[in-house]
């Protein structure tokens, strides 16, 4: 680590005004950019230590308005790193990314559905154009194997709770100005829920779930672009208590092409052709995002001639219809040229009623002889 500490704001990319909301989505933002599954910098280890570092702090109001008068100088934290982030040095990316889970019921102690998760996924633009069988591995909350996700240690059962009767809300009366008054609880006992586990299960300390590593290998359609998102329903986290399971979401990223640009269904590349090529005419390869193809250069074709070949850009990601490819073509002028040749070419010149070896030529030959 640096000597001197990093500004907290900075390292997560937010004004110091920002509330509470603006600074946890900077987290979240900052967390998955250098995720270790994600990021493949030297220093992202660092990196998260150090965003995880800045939110512990500035996500706790106390904490975060000693900094705000102190800077880096606060008087030292003993809970420092108690209670956030577990025993990972990581967050986890893909704990609701996507915010609220959807749908599941609200009550407590009733069957919630499982979160969402999100899983990035790198392609490069030949996967993206012509699809790709992909492996994904990703980590999920499941129900937990020893006790099939009940929370109860095999061989013993949660038993309705005492206090609430299996309701989970308690009446309590409380005694007001206004005289006595019965207000509805959440049972404080079984937290809601209803029923209590006497012994926990050890493998998953009374939660029912247990964090899983998964594998799963993906049909990506073809056609996919960067930022498009992909479910996979029923991948994400398990419910709690016999609740449907969360989604997982493939966000593509499409990386950067060698030869080709990519403008939505289109494809674009530039392709050398000789003098002589673009002047008498030939057949070129060109490049196909899936191999090669001929190419009938006309005669008289000019620098930066546009050629289209349909059809052979990017298929349409719902199966509708299939982009171009787009050929622009660049006349080469031949820098290395034998006394022979430059002599063809003077008389080529000549024929024309150019006189290529004088200054005042700032045509094709000039530059060509002019060297
Ligand atoms: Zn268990
Ligand atoms: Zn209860």
């Amino acid at each position: 680590m640096a000597a001197q500490p990093r500004d907290y704001y900075e390292i997560l990319g937010v004004e110091r005004e920002s509330d509470a909301t603006s600074i946890k989505r900077a987290y979240r933002k900052q967390a998955m950019k250098y995720h270790p599954d994600v990021c493949k910098d030297a220093d992202a280890a660092d990196r998260i230590k150090e965003i995880n570092e800045a939110y512990e702090v500035l996500s706790d109001e106390t904490r975060r308005a000693k900094y705000d008068r102190y800077g880096h100088d606060a008087p030292s934290q003993p809970d420092f790193g108690g209670g956030f982030g577990g025993d990972s040095p990581f967050v986890d990316i893909f704990e609701t990314i996507f915010g609220q889970p959807m749908g599941g019921g609200r009550t407590r102690g009733g069957p919630m559905r499982g979160d969402d998760l999100r899983y990035d996924l790198e392609l490069t633009l030949e996967e993206a154009v012509l699809g790709v069988d992909k492996p994904v591995k990703f980590q999920r909350m499941e129900s937990c194997d020893a006790c099939t996700g009940s929370g109860a240690q095999p061989g013993t059962e949660a038993t309705t709770c005492v206090q609430c009767g299996g309701d989970g809300h308690v009446r309590v009366v409380q005694e007001t100005m206004l005289g006595r008054m019965t207000a509805r609880q959440t049972c404080p006992r079984c937290r809601g829920v209803g029923r209590v586990i006497a012994s926990p299960c050890v493998a998953c300390n009374g939660q029912g779930r247990a964090r899983k590593v998964r594998e799963r290998t993906v049909k990506i359609p073809p056609g996919v672009d960067t930022g498009m998102k992909m479910p996979l329903h029923g991948e994400g986290d398990a419910g709690e208590r016999g609740g449907p399971a969360g989604d997982l979401y493939l966000v593509f990223h499409v990386k950067e092409h060698d030869v080709f640009e990519r403008q939505d269904r289109d494809l674009i590349c530039e392709v050398d052709i000789s003098f002589a090529a673009a002047t008498l005419g030939s057949t070129v390869q060109v490049p196909l995002i899936n191999g090669t193809e001929e190419l009938r250069i006309p005669e008289g074709t000019q620098s930066g001639h546009r050629f289209t070949l349909r059809g052979k850009g990017v298929p349409d990601v719902h199966g509708r219809g299939k982009g171009d490819e787009h050929v622009i073509v660049n006349v080469v002028v031949p820098t290395r040229l034998t006394q022979e040749q430059k002599e063809l070419l003077r008389q080529f010149a000549d024929s024309m009623g150019e006189k290529p070896n004088e200054h005042e030529n700032r045509g094709l030959f000039g530059r060509l002889f002019g060297g």
